[in-house]
């Protein structure tokens, strides 16, 4: 569970604070596109922050390629690394402020289960929709119909459609660089 260099360089440098769920989701989806810009892995960052103060406590991005690692979704990067550093296998647990997760998409199957695991009290989106696989062809799985009155339920604030079309100029950066879709058997059943 490490970042590359850059991203913990870049992490020094950023405010202590981003008021604004655009610019938390700005920083995110900034560290999508420095993530293919130096190969570390996937088009794809998640920020853990306090959700009424926008305090960041971490930004992680995909690792899968570089660490062997099919579970290395920025997601898991991002929640593992925020529980590390805060001590605390619940982010939603007593004492805590509420902390958010901020992903430049939806989260695929792994990781929304993860968010429920996690304690995370609020998911913030950048879109939801189709735009994601059709554009990079990676394939997320089969989301729940209902999958945020699911979060919902659960007491998790669900926030969809920040900076959309920012987020899809990323997926078709990478798109165009032709980089390997990392799908297992790539996608295909046999
Ligand atoms: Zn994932």
């Amino acid at each position: 569970m490490t970042l590359p260099n850059w991203a913990i360089d870049e992490l020094k440098r950023m405010p202590e604070y981003f008021p604004s769920i655009k610019d938390r989701m700005e920083a995110v989806i900034r560290f999508s596109q420095l993530n293919i810009d130096n190969g570390t892995g996937g088009p794809f960052a998640a920020g853990v922050f306090e959700r009424d103060t926008g305090k960041l406590v971490v930004i992680g991005v995909n690792r899968v390629l570089p660490t062997c690692c099919s579970s290395a979704h920025a997601e898991i990067m991002a929640l593992s690394l925020a529980q590390k550093k805060l001590g605390t296998y619940d982010l939603g647990g007593p004492e805590l402020p509420a902390y958010q997760l901020v992903v430049n998409w939806l989260p695929c199957v792994m990781c929304y289960g993860a968010v429920i695991w996690s304690g995370i009290r609020s998911l913030a989106v950048a879109g939801s929709g189709p735009e994601l696989e059709d554009i990079t062809g990676f394939d997320e799985g089969p989301h729940h119909p209902e999958w945020a009155a699911e979060l919902r339920k659960r007491g998790i604030e669900v926030i969809d459609d920040v900076l959309r079309e920012k987020a899809c100029r990323v997926f078709h950066n990478f798109a165009e660089q032709n980089s390997l879709v990392y799908n297992s058997r790539q996608g295909k059943p046999e």
